[in-house]
């Protein structure tokens, strides 16, 4: 087998060969991405069900349809981002070819989570290919069935000159990390961030990092509360809470708080039935260390489980768990938590809910749930974070034309659709000149003059050409 350098090796000859420029090589990998994806679905379900005994509905919508949308995407599309983009010129360059020209950044590593471990590392492949890189991916150890098919269908479909997947958890990550690599594209942990950037800095490679953080969901003013509850609690309870994106705490005033508990129960109720342990709808946490991560972390809360609780250690197993009484130095409000569990803390007004957010690091997502269209472009406007979406959850980021990533501690660079393609280009700024107007271009040389200094202001103002141009 080869080692890991050896590999690196491999993709960046297969690279400086040329052989991914081609429109139709990227064409034809990406359509052999999408047979990979379509002739083993029933493989992929299986392995994500061993994982996270991730129900086949949410499977299908998060992981296979939205690879297989993001493919169709791409391939639609690709070959017209290709193309030149021509640029506004000035009097002294209007007679040149002014363009910016996409080109691959050349090796790119991939490095996956193990929450959407087929989505989260396929979304990323896309825009890499259409970009015209090599790439190597690494999966996340923690969810092992899914890596290990992800290491066997790759080399089956996809060139292995160029393409190629690398297994193993920190130490192998580590060790892969000291090789060369011309973009690092990781999702994860803001703490293995903080090391990926170590390792980044020493080759002065440029990082995308899409992280998370604490998704805020401010419900404020007139509310429809029975369709927010469900929206609300989808959302939270998709995949067991293990979403970057998953609402991580619920803002509002003291009656909204009454109003939706009900609800909440309600909607809980009709979608995992009172006994949430035996519905083939909810997914298991990933693993027993993350179990117990999270069973910490709810024994350590000061605030009030008023729905759900239950848990089971050997089933990996957590209740749809809704806590109140939370106060913004509880335990459950100092990490993302990552897990079913849904902390609501009260606020008495739309600006000390503003306040609340803006205090914490920028979040990846941030939700308002509002008749009011005031109350939603007031938080738009007064707060920051990767994405926005009001009235409710998760939905935004399935779109592949908006772009998706994290601001600030939730993350840098964002992909999906073009913003996927061109994360992983190079925009090269291209300026072809003639011999003509040497007159003109001659204004700049030595002797100065300032008669020769206003002319070639003019000539080379951005006012004159907006106007010209
Ligand atoms: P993680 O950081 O533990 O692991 C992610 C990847 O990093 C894995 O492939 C793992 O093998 C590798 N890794 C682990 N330790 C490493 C080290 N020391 N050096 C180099 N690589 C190392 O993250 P996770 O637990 O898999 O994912 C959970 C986190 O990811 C959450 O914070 C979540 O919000 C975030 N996340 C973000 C997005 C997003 O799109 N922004 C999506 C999913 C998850």
């Amino acid at each position: 087998m080869d080692t890991q350098s050896q590999v690196v090796d491999r993709l960046r000859t297969a690279f400086s060969s040329g052989i991914t420029i081609p429109e139709q090589f990227r064409r034809t990998q990406l359509t052999k991405l999408m047979s990979m994806i379509k002739d083993n679905e029933e493989e992929i379900l299986n392995a994500l069900h061993k994982d996270l005994a991730k129900p086949k509905f949410e499977a299908i919508l998060s992981e296979v349809d939205i690879v297989i949308n993001e493919l169709h995407y791409t391939i639609a599309n690709f070959a017209s981002w290709m193309k030149p983009e021509y640029v506004n010129k000035t009097l002294a360059t209007r007679l040149d070819d002014c363009f910016i020209r996409r080109e691959p950044l050349g090796v790119v590593l991939i490095i996956g989570p193990w929450n959407y471990p087929l989505q989260l590392l396929m979304v990323p492949l896309v825009g890499a290919i259409a970009a015209g890189n090599c790439v190597v991916i690494k999966p996340s150890e923690v969810s092992a069935a899914t890596d290990s098919l992800i290491a066997e269908l790759i080399p089956k479909y996809l060139s292995q000159d160029c393409y190629a997947v690398i297994r193993g958890g920190a130490e192998e990550t580590e060790a892969l990390l000291q090789n060369r690599f011309d973009r690092i594209f990781y999702t994860g942990s803001q703490t293995v961030a903080r090391s990926i950037l170590q390792a980044a800095s020493v080759h002065l490679t440029p990082v995308t990092l899409e992280l998370g953080g604490k998704c805020p969901c401010f419900i404020y003013g007139r509310v429809n509360i029975e369709v927010a509850a469900r929206r609300l609690a989808w959302a939270k309870f998709f995949n067991a809470g293990q979403s970057c994106v998953a609402p991580d705490y619920v803002l509002c005033s003291p009656a909204a708080r009454d109003a939706l508990l009900p609800a909440l129960r309600e909607a809980l109720e009709d979608f995992y039935s009172k006994e949430p342990q035996t519905c083939p709808d909810l997914s298991r946490i990933v693993s027993p260390r993350h179990w117990t991560r999270l069973m910490d972390l709810l024994g350590r809360s000061s605030g009030k489980v008023v729905v759900g609780g239950e848990s089971n250690q050997e089933d990996k197993y957590i209740a749809p768990t809704v806590v109140v009484d939370v106060a913004e130095d509880d335990a459950l409000m100092q990490e993302e938590i990552f897990g079913p569990i849904l902390p609501i803390l009260t606020v008495e007004s739309l600006e000390k809910g503003i306040e609340l957010i803006n205090r914490k690091e920028k979040p990846l997502a941030l939700y308002v749930f509002s008749d009011e269209s005031s109350v939603v472009n007031t938080v738009l406007e007064k707060t920051s974070s990767g994405g926005f979406c009001s009235n409710d959850g998760i939905i935004h980021m399935t779109l592949p034309s908006l772009p998706f990533g994290g601001v600030g501690a939730s993350g840098w660079g964002s992909y999906h659709g073009r913003w996927g393609f061109e994360e992983f280009s190079h925009r090269r700024a291209c300026m072809l000149r003639g011999w003509a107007l040497e007159r003109l271009n001659g204004l700049r040389y030595p002797p100065y003059s300032d008669n020769k200094l206003s002319w070639l202001r003019w000539t080379t103002s951005t006012k004159t050409s907006c106007s010209l141009m």
